[in-house]
């Protein structure tokens, strides 16, 4: 089963959505995306990461 995460999800005006096999896998590709798309800022990012991360832990469960 694959695990699917977009920006939208997480209240991101952006059409950018990843897929992978594994909550690491897709939150590894999202934050790549997230960093270099949407802030440079830390703190920022790893808000970001905690909301990406609780989304994706959910749909695995
Ligand atoms: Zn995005």
């Amino acid at each position: 089963m694959s695990i699917s995460l977009s920006c939208r999800e997480l209240g991101m005006e952006c059409p950018f959505v990843t897929e992978g096999e594994t909550e690491e896998v897709v939150l590894d590709s999202f934050m790549r995306h997230v960093q270099t798309e949407h802030t440079g800022d830390w703190f920022e990012g790893e808000e970001i990461y905690q909301a990406a991360s609780a989304v994706v832990h959910e749909k695995a469960a």
